[in-house]
């Protein structure tokens, strides 16, 4: 076990922003973190790397407790926090040489983790200088620099462009595959890209814990349709095996069937049976964003 959080409770004063949150990470698990904001994610990303620390409950982190031995979980763990706070005024080799003095890492390590995280070309400017994605990198660097088993990255894409996105995306992903990472993000596209599990929190508490290919093998049916006039709500309901009908907005309906074959042709022949004209018909596969949106709504 890589992770292993048991009824973790912490208060901000009067305000709860955990509540009795239990889950476990296996090694080598990619797991995404989901929930909106003020949710309690950055708060038990910065229990679990020893920042602060609870008021009830226990972590422990590749067999370190996180009260008892915080030396030994910061060896292990790699952090990214969110906004990636960095020096600016600092270059990027400075910085980097910072985070290893810290480490007591070996100078040979910066240049291999400048090559890895692919820095090469903006080695010798300063970090003011670089772009988000690359400034991105470099948090991502130093957060790997003493080769940490666990990786916990908060919010590690926010504000990126797309371009930069798919990098960074791809980055993690193949780092991914030699360490545990936790990641938070309010962005549902990011987990299905990336994790093999979500954990979902919503005001401090979990509310789901899947797997995600369980999930998508799981999911129901929805297409999304739009006619070029308005249709009674009862009418949709009739359409076979429909399950539930919302209105996006004017005349674009989701249509949530349960089951598995394509009823597209279906809904085209609803259409042209009462005289209405398909505008477009797509088939959506989001259920983790409607599991999102049911669990935290
Ligand atoms: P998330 O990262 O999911 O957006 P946070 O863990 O940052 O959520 O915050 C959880 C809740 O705790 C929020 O309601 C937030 O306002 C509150 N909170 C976070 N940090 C502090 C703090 N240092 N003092 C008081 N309240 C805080
Ligand atoms: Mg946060």
């Amino acid at each position: 076990m890589s992770i292993l959080v048991q009824n973790i409770t912490k208060n901000y004063g009067n305000q709860k922003a955990l509540n009795d949150v239990s889950f476990e990470i296996s090694s080598g698990e990619i797991v995404g973190f989901l929930g909106p904001n003020g949710a309690g994610k950055s708060t038990m990303m910065k229990i679990l790397t020893t920042y602060i620390s609870q008021n009830s409950g226990s972590v422990n982190v590749y067999g370190f407790d996180t009260l008892q031995n915080p030396i030994d979980v910061k060896k292990s763990v790699g952090y990214l926090p969110e906004h990636n706070p960095l020096y600016t005024e600092l270059y990027v080799k400075e910085y980097l040489q910072f985070h290893a003095n810290i480490h007591h890492t070996s100078n040979n390590r910066i240049d291999e983790i400048i090559n890895l995280i692919g820095l090469k070309p903006e080695k010798n400017k300063k970090i003011s200088q670089l772009s988000k994605g690359f400034k991105q990198r470099v948090g991502l660097a130093a957060a790997l620099l003493h080769n940490p088993e666990v990786l916990i990255l908060d919010e590690p894409t926010t504000g990126l462009d797309p371009n930069q996105l798919s990098e960074i995306r791809n980055l993690i992903k193949e780092i991914g595959k030699t360490k545990t990472v936790l990641l938070s993000t309010h962005i549902m596209q990011e987990v299905e890209a990336k994790c093999d599990r979500v954990i979902i929190i919503n005001k401090g508490k979990i509310v789901a814990d899947k797997n995600l290919k369980e999930l998508l093998e799981n999911q129901e049916q929805i297409i999304e349709v739009e006619f070029d006039l308005n249709v009674d709500i009862e009418l949709l309901n009739k359409i076979p095996n429909i399950k539930s009908v919302k209105n996006v907005f004017d005349n674009t309906w989701y249509l949530t069937f349960d089951n598995k074959k394509d009823m597209r042709s279906k809904v085209f022949d609803f259409a042209q049976e009462n005289g209405l004209k398909t505008l477009q018909l797509q088939q959506k596969t989001n259920s983790l964003e409607n599991l999102f949106q049911t669990l935290t709504n």
